[in-house]
Parts: C-alpha cells; sequence; structure tokens
C-alpha cells in the first residue's frame, strides 16, 4: 500500500499519514502546483490508450480542491480528511457530554479530561505549571550532577522510561528477528540530539555550527552564562562529530531509504560478544540506558558495530560533560512542544480547540481508535472486504500453482507461507476499561504526556518480558487510512478507515470494490513473497532457507526484470524511476492487480476493476514532491502504478483497443509478469 511493508512493532506510527502528531503548529501546506493544468488543457481528450491514468483521474483532479494539511490531493488524502473531520466530531461530542456520565478510566474520561487540560493550557499558554519547571531544573540538575560514567548510565535509564529517549545509544524493542514470538533489544544508529543528520555533521563545517548553536541557546535558556555556554556547545559538538566518523553513513542512506533491507543487515550479538566490544560500559552499560537489568535480555540486534564501540570509546570521565550535556539536549527537545517561551519554546498559532483535539489525536490514538470504530464501524463492509480477501486468497493459491518458475517444492513452501498468513481486517475488540487509568491524566500537560509515556514504556518492557502477540491490529491504528503487510507476523492488516470510497463502496460495484480494496488486499498479501518477504520464513522468523535455494535464484531473475521494466518508466518524462528502491512495491503493485483480475469473468467487469484501480491512485502533489518521492520512497509515484502495471495485461489492451503506436503500448514479449 501507500505504507512500507513493515517489520518491528513500534514502527506502526511512521505509517501515518495525517500530520496530528503534534502539539506545535505545522509547516504552512505548501503550494500544489497542478502540473498538468494549463489554460486551454482538456482533461477529456486524455486517451486511455496513451495515459489510463489521466484518462480516468485528470479531470476529477482539476476540479479537487487541494486539502489544507497535506499540500496534495487525491484518494488518500480525501479519505483521510473525512475521517480526520469524524475523528473531530467523535472528540466534540465527547467533551460536549456529561463528565460525571464517563467511567473512570474509560475512553470517554480520558479524552474528556486530556482536552479541556490542553484546551485550559493552551488558554493560559502554559503547558507546564511551576511545579513542573522546577521539576524540569531538578532533572536538569540530576544529570549534571553525575560523577562517573556509572552513575551517567542510570540517569540515561531514567529519561528513557520517562521521556521515550536514550540519550546514548539508539535503543528499541522490536520483535526479535530469528524468533518472532519474542521481543529483543535492537540498537540503532546513534542519532544526533539536535536533528542534524550525521552524515552532514561528520566533516564539519556549516552543519557542526549549526548543532553547536542549537546546544549553546538551549545551555543559555537553563541559565548558564553566554562565554560558557559557546565553550561547552562546541566541546558537545565535536564528541557527535567523533561518533560521526565512526558511523557507517552507507548504512544511514539505506536506513532513509529501505527500512526492510536495513533491518535485515542487523546483526545479534550476545552480552559476551558486546561486553568485548564494548569494554567500558558492556552490555550491562546498555540495558542501565534502557533501565532495566542484565535479566532481562541476553545480547541485542545491532546495526552499526563501528559506531558502538567507537561510542563506547568516549564514554569515560574525561568526556562526561559532553555527555550530561548531550543527555540534557536530549530531555530538552523531548519536552520542546511544552515549554514555555522563555526557555525556547514555540509560540502557539493554532485555534485552542485545534490545539487539543490534536493533542487527543496523538495521545490517545488507542482510545480515539476505539471511538472511531464504535461511531463509523461499519459490519458489513468489514463483512464484504473478508469476503473478498477469502477470494482473493484462494485465487492466490492457483496463481501460485499456475507460476511457471516455481519448483513444486517451491510452491508448497509459499502455500504453506500464504496459510499460515493472518488477516487483520478492520479492528480490534475494546480494552478493557481500568479505572486506575484515570490517573494517567496529570496536573499538567507535561505531566500528562510524562505518564503516557511511561505507560508506552511499560508496555514496551511487557513485549521484552513476555514475548510478541501476534496482533496484526497493534500495527496501525483503525482510523489510520492505510495498510501493510507484517513480516514477522506474517498478516496483514487493512484498517477500517481505508475501507471509504473508491477503496470500497457498498455503492460500488463488486468489481469496483475488487479493483479497489482487493488490489490493496492483494498488494499486501504479496508483501510476503517480495525480496524482503523471502527472507522470512511462515512464521516471521528470519531465515532464507525456507524456501529451495533454486526456487530463490529463480525469484531473483523474475525480480531483475521487474527492476529493468520499471527502471524504464519515467516521471514527468524525464525523471527515472528507481527499479531498486521500488521493487518490493512494484511486486505488490503487479501481483495485486494480476490475482484481482483473475477473479473477473468478462470485460465489461474487468473495465471497471480496472479503472477503479486508477481512481484508488488519483494524486495531484507539487512537483518538487513528486521528484523527491523517486529518491527517498520505496512506492513507484501514483502515475506509474497505474499505467505501468495495467499495461502489463491482455484485457487492458482488448477493452481500450491499444494498438502499436499507443503510449501505453507494450509489445506483448516486454510485458514482464510476477508469477
Ligand atoms: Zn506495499
Amino acid at each position: 500500500m501507500k505504507c512500507k511493508s513493515i517489520i518491528p512493532i513500534i514502527l506502526a506510527s511512521v505509517l501515518l499519514l495525517q500530520g496530528c502528531g503534534t502539539v506545535t503548529e505545522p509547516d504552512p501546506p505548501k503550494e500544489p502546483q497542478k502540473e498538468e493544468e494549463t489554460e486551454e488543457f482538456d482533461p477529456e481528450s486524455i486517451r486511455p490508450q496513451d495515459d489510463f491514468n489521466g484518462y480516468v483521474n485528470a479531470k476529477a483532479l482539476m476540479e479537487a480542491d487541494i486539502t489544507e494539511h497535506h499540500g496534495s490531493t487525491g484518494s488518500f488524502e480525501q479519505i483521510d480528511d473525512m475521517v480526520d473531520d469524524e475523528l473531530d466530531t467523535i472528540i466534540e461530542n465527547i467533551v460536549k457530554g456529561n463528565r460525571s456520565s464517563y467511567a473512570a478510566g474509560s475512553n470517554e474520561q480520558l479524552i474528556y479530561d486530556a482536552y479541556y487540560q490542553a484546551l485550559e493550557a493552551s488558554t493560559g499558554g502554559a503547558f507546564m505549571d511551576e511545579e513542573d519547571i522546577n521539576s524540569m531544573f531538578k532533572t536538569v540538575e540530576d544529570i549534571r550532577n553525575t560523577a562517573s560514567i556509572d552513575e551517567f548510565l542510570d540517569i540515561c535509564g531514567r529519561i528513557y522510561s520517562e521521556w521515550n529517549v536514550n540519550p546514548i545509544f539508539g535503543t528499541s524493542i522490536d520483535t526479535d528477528m530469528h524468533d518472532s514470538a519474542s521481543g529483543s533489544i535492537w540498537i540503532r544508529p546513534f542519532q544526533c540530539p539536535t536533528g542534524q543528520k550525521l552524515e552532514d555533521i561528520s566533516v564539519g563545517g556549516q552543519m557542526a555550527q549549526v548543532v553547536a548553536m542549537y546546544f549553546r541557546t538551549k545551555l543559555v535558556d537553563l541559565g548558564m552564562d553566554a562565554d560558557e555556554a559557546r565553550q561547552k556547545s562546541v566541546a558537545d559538538t565535536k564528541l557527535i562529530m567523533d561518533i560521526a566518523l565512526d558511523t557507517d553513513l552507507e548504512l544511514l542512506e539505506l536506513i532513509s531509504k529501505d527500512w526492510g533491507a536495513a533491518m535485515q543487515t542487523a546483526v545479534y550479538r550476545s552480552d559476551k560478544e558486546i561486553d568485548a566490544l564494548c569494554p567500558n560500559v558492556g552490555a550491562d552499560g546498555i540495558l542501565r540506558t534502557m533501565g532495566i537489568g542484565s535479566d532481562m535480555a541476553d545480547g541485542v540486534y545491532l546495526w552499526d558495530e563501528g559506531q558502538l564501540s567507537g561510542i563506547d570509546s568516549l564514554l569515560t570521565e574525561e568526556h562526561l560533560n559532553e555527555w550530561q550535556d548531550i543527555a540534557v539536549m536530549c530531555y530538552m527537545k523531548s519536552i520542546e512542544d511544552m515549554l514555555p517561551k522563555e526557555y525556547g519554546g514555540h509560540p502557539y498559532l493554532y485555534s485552542n480547540d485545534m490545539l487539543a483535539k490534536n493533542m487527543i489525536k496523538m495521545l490517545l490514538p488507542k482510545e480515539l481508535g476505539e471511538e472511531y470504530v464504535r461511531n463509523y464501524y461499519d459490519e458489513d463492509t468489514v463483512a464484504a472486504v473478508v469476503q473478498i480477501t477469502d477470494a482473493i486468497v484462494d485465487e492466490y493459491i492457483v496463481m501460485i500453482d499456475d507460476c511457471e518458475w516455481l519448483s513444486d517444492e517451491g510452491k508448497i513452501a509459499i502455500t504453506a507461507k500464504l496459510d499460515n498468513m493472518l488477516y487483520f481486517i478492520g479492528a480490534d475488540e475494546p480494552h478493557k476499561i481500568k479505572a486506575e487509568d484515570a490517573k494517567l491524566i496529570g496536573h499538567s500537560v507535561y505531566e500528562t504526556k510524562h505518564n503516557f509515556n511511561m505507560r508506552a514504556y511499560k508496555d514496551n518492557m511487557k513485549v521484552l518480558k513476555d514475548g510478541v502477540e501476534r496482533n496484526g491490529f497493534e500495527m496501525m491504528a483503525p482510523q489510520t487510512v492505510n495498510a501493510c503487510y507484517s513480516p514477522d507476523m506474517n498478516s496483514i492488516n487493512i484498517t477500517a478507515a481505508i475501507m471509504n470510497a473508491p477503496f470500497y463502496s457498498p455503492d460500488q460495484s463488486y468489481w469496483e470494490n475488487l479493483g479497489g480494496i482487493g488490489a490493496v488486499v492483494g498488494h499486501e498479501i504479496s508483501h510476503a513473497f517480495d525480496n524482503h518477504g523471502m527472507m522470512y520464513d511462515m512464521n516471521g522468523n528470519y531465515d532464507p532457507s525456507w524456501i529451495p535455494e533454486e526456487d530463490r535464484k529463480a525469484f531473483e531473475e523474475m525480480a531483475s526484470h521487474i527492476e529493468e521494466y520499471y527502471s524504464e518508466q519515467r516521471v514527468l518524462d524525464i525523471h527515472p524511476v528507481d527499479g531498486e528502491l521500488t521493487l518490493g512495491e512494484n511486486l505488490a503493485d503487479i501481483s495485486g492487480v494480476d490475482c484481482i483480475l483473475r477473479l473477473t469473468k468478462n470485460n465489461e467487469q474487468r473495465k471497471e476493476l480496472l479503472e477503479n484501480y486508477a481512481r484508488i491512485w488519483a494524486s495531484v502533489m507539487p512537483k518538487d514532491d513528486v521528484l523527491g518521492q523517486l529518491y527517498m520512497d520505496e512506492h513507484s509515484p501514483a502515475k506509474v502504478r497505474v499505467n505501468a502495471v495495467v499495461a502489463l495485461f491482455d484485457p487492458f489492451y482488448e477493452i481500450y483497443d491499444v494498438k502499436e503506436g499507443d503510449a501505453m503500448y507494450i509489445a506483448p514479449e516486454d510485458r514482464v509478469t510476477r508469477w
């Protein structure tokens, strides 16, 4: 889908399309340029034989309003805005209600209290009261008062549990790559706490100066003398530059481009191996920065061994002062959106009501999601999507069996993995209300956020202690307009929110729905068998040997043709698609459409299916964003997702009488196949 095929459980949140995850003012929306729009341009002059996407979508897109906070428009944005309005309505109804009728710890009570707290705080301009400011200074003082690296590790553990940021190591808790039922510790590369990229800092220069300036400002905000702050900020930046020099910059690039591929480069290291790699703090020291003891885990997954060892060599008393500043910076950054102006906080430009609503969306996604489902979830819709999914899964079995490049053994393995896949469609059952959750709302926004962070931390530790529950609903909130496949759970998640037109509507024909939500389901299933998915077995464990070697080779051969085919696609006439970067998504697009077309019986059905398939990818965005997407997004641009896919299938040629010489025409021998 529009999302990545994601691996670790805590990544689901990065896939949100809407920017409601902050209480600060967002960037103003960009002015989109409707690239195809000129004064004389007539969208109805576009022939399907030349540009199927334009033929289906241009007219509607030219008439569509650019949605306010996306800076672009299209099917996704339109549904997203609609869902956002629905969430607003839910909040409005709850906060208009009678507080005393809400049970302690219920979704309504939490939403009601968090809303009025944020509303009141924004009116008075204080997310932190005097008590919080004192507590902030106490935390800073505690960091500064650490007398040794040993003591410093423990204070890092406190910051990590309270504010979800580890000042030293990029620790997180994700699924164990080799045992998908367990949680394990992962150490991602260290990131500069001010947000600058390590690759830009490693050589010094302007970016390093920006980092130093950040530190200096923050230190002065906290009351340090300007001269001292300047000197310290230079030393702090120098330490970060030293870390950057030990960092695998190619890995950083891979992470930003292709998370799934980067995950697979991680290596497991036992406590003993970590002790050898980090003679200063050892495995025990790393765990202490997470606030846990050595009985909680054995070994970690490591992304950048060189960097870890470099950081360890810098964790000496000689650098204690710099590390303290880094920890202070991490802490201050994590509370930045609540800080009063005099400590470097931002002024709030939202209307208070909007700010309070956004706070609810960010802080209480689970509670709000359950209310969304209660108000807007339609059982008939879900039943219809489940039925479509069943038909698609059945057809996948036939499609795999018909595949020419798979051996018999390979077909059995693929079918077994398909058989073991779980389908999370719609939304989970609501959670059990606990009266004690009422205490999550503290005396101020600051304390409330702190309490929610602590809850998330405890949930994470539970994963480490008790293992991973194979619940794909955890991947994405039901109010997220998206879908995903999880390799470590071998499951797909189709959210409640994506079951809206043009993806699904009871007013659309079965074939249109098949071209919409059906294409999504077919797409997500394919991720189990793409270049990343092929590395994980039917239980979600990393083990490329689950499928015979000859089939893996045959898969790579097939994939290389797809890669080549997409590398020849152009955007805005001249810019090539990166066939390697987008391979997994392209395989999924082709696979999905291949499968749903096989479920049709005649060209009338296929026409409805193909045209609605194009409709789900309707999209207009600024040229710069389209070009940026080419380098960073593992999805092909929307137009390519439509045109490059439909042009591979015979019915498209039959229905629209596509002939040699038409822009969409591809000679039969050049039409690549996925299965
Ligand atoms: Zn996808």
